[in-house]
């Protein structure tokens, strides 16, 4: 497989760190003009540094709406146009049932399911046929494990939202898709569990029919995959890439 992603403009969120960060170097080295986005402006001029000199940044926080207008403002002033959407942007916490707060509550539901939704609708005008949307999912969507309900339930959500969404933008010529990862070696994941990131790591390790946790790189090549025109009769799909983790 080799996609090609020359004059095609890609917008990838919350790609300042981890998954997003490697989607937005995958896409740049498939040859996209690539415009990060994140929360943090040193993050942000970091990640920049590991992509080409097409690539820009801009701050923006998903789950308020007034700095994502001004973002697709200025993609609509500089670029005119999206042809690849990553709704990358995510967090989750633990707040096993008894300790759920409605704090951590919001939080999750503001960035992983308002934040996309408004991503990708505040997008569309400037989305046309032939483009796409990729949304990273979770293998929590269907398998959240302990301590995960309300992290899991963002994930499903977006499941059910983008089975609905398919069919109102029916003959827009926009595919929308969710990119699930299981565990995948990233600093928020090593964070999950603060000073027993190794025993977090093996232990995923060991319960994973592939025997190992996932590579930034792996989800990268899926999502670009899903992207590209090759993947042009999915849509509506929740891809997993997880080693098997979430069909056991
Ligand atoms: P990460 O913390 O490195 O990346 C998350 C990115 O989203 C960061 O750049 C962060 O700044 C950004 N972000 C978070 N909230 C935001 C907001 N309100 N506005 C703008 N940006 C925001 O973590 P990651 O592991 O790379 O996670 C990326 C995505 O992958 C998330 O959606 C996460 O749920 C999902 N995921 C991760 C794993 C894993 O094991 N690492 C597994 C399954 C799914």
């Amino acid at each position: 497989m080799n996609h090609s992603f020359e004059n095609k403009i890609a917008v990838v969120t919350g790609a300042s760190s981890g998954i997003g960060l490697a989607i937005a170097q995958e896409l740049t080295a498939l040859g996209a003009t690539v415009i990060i986005t994140g929360r943090d402006a040193d993050k942000l001029t970091s990640a920049i540094s590991t992509l080409g000199p097409d690539a820009s940044k801009f701050q923006v926080d998903v789950s308020n709406l007034t700095e994502l207008d001004a973002f697709y403002e200025h993609i609509h002033t500089r670029f005119g146009r999206i042809d690849i959407l990553i709704a990358n942007a995510g967090m989750g916490e633990v707040e096993p049932l008894g300790q759920i707060t409605p704090e951590k509550f919001d939080r999750q539901f503001a960035t992983n399911v308002r934040g996309i939704t408004f991503t990708v609708q505040k997008a569309l005008p400037l989305m046309g046929q032939g483009s796409s949307v990729v949304i990273t999912g979770s293998t929590s969507s269907i398998n959240p494990g302990a301590g995960l309900s309300v992290y899991g339930a963002t994930k499903a959500a977006l499941r059910a939202m983008v089975r609905s969404w398919i069919l109102d933008i029916k003959g827009a010529g926009i595919r929308i898709n969710i990119l699930s990862p299981g565990p995948v070696d990233t600093q928020s994941l090593r964070d999950f569990l603060p000073g027993k990131a190794e025993d977090l790591l093996q232990s995923l390790s060991e319960r994973s029919p592939i025997g190992r946790i996932g590579r930034t790189e792996e989800i990268a090549k899926a999502v670009a995959f899903l992207a590209s025109d090759d993947a042009g009769y999915i849509n509506g799909a929740e891809i997993f890439a997880d080693g098997g983790a979430s069909q056991v």
